[in-house]
């Protein structure tokens, strides 16, 4: 496996893979990698000939106020579970190498950014969507593995990639939790063990909403209001959102009569968790 910080050293690698006609996957991360990043990469190395994982704290998807600098870190650890998953190619560049001097190129999206964390976090998706474009330029990857636990990032990754007609297949890969449930994420490290306790309400709300949906309930209130009262009851818990969105356009929906996202953003004293469950349309309703 390769460690390597340059576009440069990144490119002529891809080249040189590109002419043995072999197929490469890219897995985008921050690090500080858990078995949730290790989901991605052991499907991309079962479905390709070549994995590249990034990790790069991009700080363009951090608002002024947000952790871009205590983000936590440990490419040493990150290095042997990448080893161990079966990855090629570890490209771990330095913010310079990424936005050097004079940068002020970006990809916007509208619409479905407007909508869920975009609210809270306004240059959030910008950020996103302008370093995965550069990934995916610098890898030119056959495929790309995205967490459904970034419901809505992994929509908008799919819209950019229809809109922009990149010839990439954007696949979506399941949450991966903790044994109590708990959403496997990085920030889980910032919480102490009392929030750790209470971030269970996030996947209990969620659980609850699932359930609900699978019995048969059609209103998206109902389901939004079952999940806002468990969180609701939690003392250390305040609610970012809680909403019922179209799977596709992250638009607020009343009736559960097509595929769906229910998502939610919950901060723990001062860390904000998110977590959500996405379902056909229920009790199969035309759509
Ligand atoms: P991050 O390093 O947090 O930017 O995440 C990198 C990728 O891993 C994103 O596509 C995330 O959606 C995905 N990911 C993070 N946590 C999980 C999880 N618990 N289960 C599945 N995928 C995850």
């Amino acid at each position: 496996m390769n460690l390597v910080e340059t576009i440069v050293e990144t490119r002529a690698q891809i080249r040189a893979w590109q002419k043995e006609g072999l197929s490469v996957g890219l897995v985008p991360t921050m690090g500080y990698l858990h078995e949730g990043h290790y989901s991605l990469m052991e499907r991309a190395v079962r479905e390709n000939d070549r994995v590249v994982v990034s990790i790069f704290v991009n700080p363009t998807q951090f608002g002024p106020n947000e952790d871009l600098e205590s983000y936590p870190r440990d490419l040493k650890h990150d290095a042997a579970l990448c080893q161990q998953a079966g990855v090629s190619l570890i490209f771990h560049p330095t913010p310079e190498e990424m936005y050097p001097q004079g940068f002020c190129s970006y990809v916007d999206m509208d619409v479905l950014t407007k909508e869920l964390c975009g609210l809270s976090r306004p240059v959030h998706f910008r950020g996103v969507c302008t370093v995965v474009s550069k990934l995916f330029h610098i890898v030119q990857p056959d495929r790309a593995y995205f967490g459904e636990k970034d419901a809505q990032q992994l929509a908008v990754i799919r819209r950019m990639v229809q809109d922009l007609n990149m010839d990439i297949t954007i696949v979506g890969c399941p949450i991966v939790r903790e044994a109590d449930n708990l959403a496997k994420s990085s920030r889980n490290t910032y919480l102490n063990s009392a929030e750790r306790q209470a971030a269970l309400v996030l996947s209990r709300a969620v659980f609850a909403g699932q359930k609900l949906a699978q019995q048969g309930e059609t209103d998206a209130k109902k389901l939004v209001q079952t999940m806002t009262d468990i969180i609701q009851a939690e003392p250390l818990a305040k609610i970012d959102y809680v909403k019922v969105v179209d799977q596709m356009t992250m638009q607020q929906i009343d009736r559960l009569d097509k595929p769906f996202l229910a998502a939610m953003a919950v901060f723990i004293g001062k860390t904000r968790l998110i977590d959500n469950f996405m379902m056909d349309a229920v009790g199969g309703a035309a759509e």
